[in-house]
Order: structure tokens, then C-alpha cells, then sequence
């Protein structure tokens, strides 16, 4: 047998976390008591009453038959109804939302809808990813827009080259942003739709951290901009909001007839998501909300322990105002892998190195608020030893 594997796949970028795995496994089995800050994965458990409507809803027949790919209309309308409350958003449920098993999965699909060999995708660095990806095994070429502290980890859109710009389809944005934690000023999003408009490039825009926010600072959606529906689509997850990485649900809104076209690109490879979890996801978009007040509430916590702690020691730590990640440079002497290794082996703590999310992120370090209050103040400790 030849199992001579595609070019995309050889083309793959090395997995962020294999290296960081393989370090953390060894340390464990050293019998390190390790502190994983590594991976953006929620240790806070679901709220119960999500929960108690999946066991519910589970029990239901009708949900065991497929799915339809789209998302059941009244999901849909969940969606639709929280983006009103939320971001003051008036969505038409049929047409303009569309469930996603987990937002990775319509972020990684949608340029099968848009990009074609040749195409040119406009991806921040750092980032997620996924943006570039998906360009990737569409045979699309991936233009990388520098997100750097000069320009408050926005995407300097006058530098992008014209012949880049001509043959752009789709623009990935992310804020609040995931690694370097940066929210969008007022004047950005405005700014993008004017520039989608006049090269005609569809905006993605990445929420997933839309309500991951702290000391009063609401993050604003791309779609209430003045004619951003004209120009783009969202992607919404519950997954950070509502503690659901492992359940896989989220869903995606916006211009419609990107949405079609979104739509059909799923149909053909995936058949939707479980009833029974858009049924528990309908129960967290319908909620109250105060689960994520309880959240933001726990983060803030978590994230000033780290912050003062950080700072005390000499590291120049910035207190994000959103996301659960704290983008702080390395110490002077170190490049992002060195300190990354160095604060492993010694310290038994994982972060991430910044460069692993792209070229831009050297002389970063991220770390995930993911362990409480008590574990956080053992980080700055370990910390301070080693210092
Ligand atoms: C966590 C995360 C997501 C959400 O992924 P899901 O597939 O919805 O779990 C999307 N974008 C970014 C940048 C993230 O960090």
C-alpha cells in the first residue's frame, strides 16, 4: 500500500501543543506536581441547569433521528433572540443564523464555500489556527496581517499590498482576541467595513470570547456596525461562555448570502449537531445570564492574583479586559521557547510560547486563567524561585 499523504497535510504546520504535551507528560511522570496554563480549555464545569435540561433532553426519541445540518429553527431562534438582547442585532432566524458543531468547525468550512485555488485569505498572526487552515486545504494562500503592540494588536489594513488585496475573498478578524487578549477601540470595525466594501472581501469575524469580559467592558459584535451585515458574518461559541468546550455547539450569523453559502458547504459534510445539546444550548442562551457574570466574576479573581503576582517579580504583565489569557513579554535574555522551557522544567508550570501562534508572537508568553485562585497564587511562587 502507498499511503503517500496529500500535500495539504505534509504542508500542515507543526501541532502548537505536541511538543508542549510531550514536555508535560515527562514532568509528570517525574512525579511534578505540574500547573497546566497551556491550553484555552475552561476547568470550570458547565452550570447545572444546562446540564439537567441535556439529561432531559436526551431522553427525548425525536432527537435521536438526525439532525437537519442547519441547526433546528428553534436553536436558530435562541441565537437570534440572544444576539438582540446581547448586541441589539436584528437577525432573521431562517436566513441569517446557522448552528455549528462548535465554531471551529464553521471557521475551518467556510472557506470550502469562498476560496478556491489561488484565492488569498487575509489571517492575523498571531492567532487561531484554524483561520489559516482552512485556507490551506481549500489550495487558498494564507496573507498574514501582523498583529504587534505598536498597533495595539490590530491589523495595519493600509500596508496590505494591492495585488494581495485584489485577490483577497475573506478577512479573519478575532476581538476580544485570542492569544493577545486585545479588545476592538470604537473606531476599528467601522474602519473594516469601509475596507471590505471598497475590495470586496467578506469579513469573518471570531467572538468566541464576546461575553469572556471584565471590569465593566461589554465587547461590541462586528454586526452592529453601520453595514457590516452587508459585508460580513460572525462566529458565536458557546464553548468559553458557558463552559461547553466538550459539548461541540455554536452557531454563526451574519450577511445572508454568505450564510447560504455556508449552509450548503455544511450540508455536504456534516448532518448538524446532537437535538438534545442545541436543546441545552437554547436553555444557556435563554437564560438569565447570570452564569456569566458568575464566570467573569471567577476570572477577574484568578486573573489579579496572577497579574500582581507577575508584576512583583519584575515581569511586565498586562491585566487583559477580556479573554481568559494574560500576553505578557519574556524576560529580557530569553527568546518565547526558552522561558516556556525553562518555566516547565523548573517550575513544573505550562504556558504556551507566543511564536507557536505565529512568527509575531516571539518574545510572548501566554497563559490561560484555567486553575483557581489558590493555584495561581503557587504559579507567582514557583515563579519568583526561579526568577
Ligand atoms: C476557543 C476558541 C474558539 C471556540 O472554538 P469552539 O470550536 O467553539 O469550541 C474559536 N476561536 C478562538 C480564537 C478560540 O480561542
Amino acid at each position: 500500500m502507498n499511503f503517500k499523504k496529500t500535500e495539504r497535510l505534509q504542508k500542515l504546520p507543526p501541532y502548537l501543543f505536541v511538543e508542549l504535551d510531550r514536555k508535560k507528560a515527562e514532568a509528570v511522570s517525574r512525579g511534578v506536581d505540574v500547573i497546566d496554563l497551556g491550553i484555552g480549555d475552561p476547568d470550570i464545569p458547565t452550570p447545572k441547569f444546562i446540564v439537567d435540561r441535556m439529561v432531559k433532553a436526551v431522553q427525548n426519541p425525536s432527537y435521536h433521528r438526525y439532525p437537519s445540518s442547519e441547526g433546528m429553527l428553534s436553536f436558530r431562534q435562541a441565537a437570534a433572540e440572544w444576539c438582540s438582547r446581547r448586541f441589539g442585532l436584528s437577525l432573521d432566524p431562517a436566513s441569517e443564523v446557522v448552528a455549528s458543531i462548535g465554531s471551529k468547525e464553521a471557521i475551518a468550512h467556510l472557506p470550502l464555500a469562498f476560496v478556491d485555488p489561488g484565492d488569498v485569505v487575509l489571517v492575523p498572526t498571531p492567532g487561531y489556527p484554524v483561520y489559516h487552515i482552512g485556507t490551506l486545504f481549500c489550495g487558498g494562500e494564507t496573507f498574514y496581517m501582523p498583529l504587534t503592540a505598536d498597533n495595539d494588536f490590530l491589523p495595519d489594513l493600509d500596508s496590505i499590498p494591492a495585488d494581495i488585496l485584489k485577490r483577497a475573498r475573506l478577512m479573519w478578524l478575532n476581538y476580544p482576541n485570542n492569544p493577545t487578549a486585545a479588545i476592538a477601540p470604537d473606531w476599528f470595525f467601522p474602519k473594516v467595513v469601509e475596507f471590505a466594501r471598497e475590495h470586496d472581501i467578506i469579513i469573518c469575524h471570531d467572538a468566541a470570547y464576546s461575553e469572556m469580559t471584565y471590569d465593566g467592558y461589554k465587547a461590541p459584535s462586528f454586526l452592529e456596525t453601520p453595514g457590516a451585515m452587508d459585508v460580513g458574518i460572525e462566529f458565536h461559541s458557546l464553548s468559553k461562555t458557558y463552559n461547553m468546550t466538550g459539548w461541540r455547539i455554536g452557531f454563526t450569523v451574519g450577511n445572508r448570502e454568505v450564510i447560504a453559502a455556508l449552509k450548503q458547504a455544511k450540508s455536504n459534510v456534516d448532518s448538524g449537531q446532537f437535538e438534545a445539546v442545541q436543546e441545552a444550548a437554547m436553555a444557556a442562551l435563554s437564560s438569565d445570564q447570570s452564569c456569566i457574570a458568575e464566570m467573569q466574576h471567577i476570572y477577574t479573581e484568578r486573573r489579579d492574583t496572577l497579574v500582581k503576582g507577575l508584576r512583583e517579580i519584575g515581569l511586565d504583565a498586562p491585566s487583559p479586559s477580556a479573554t481568559f489569557y494574560v500576553w505578557c513579554p519574556v524576560p529580557s535574555g530569553y527568546t518565547s521557547a526558552d522561558f516556556c522551557s525553562r518555566v516547565l522544567e523548573e517550575a513544573g508550570i505550562v504556558t504556551t510560547p507566543g511564536n507557536g501562534f505565529g512568527d509575531p508572537g516571539e518574545g510572548y508568553f501566554r497563559m490561560a486563567l484555567t486553575v483557581p485562585v489558590e493555584r495561581m497564587q503557587e504559579v507567582v511562587e514557583r515563579m519568583r524561585k526561579i526568577l
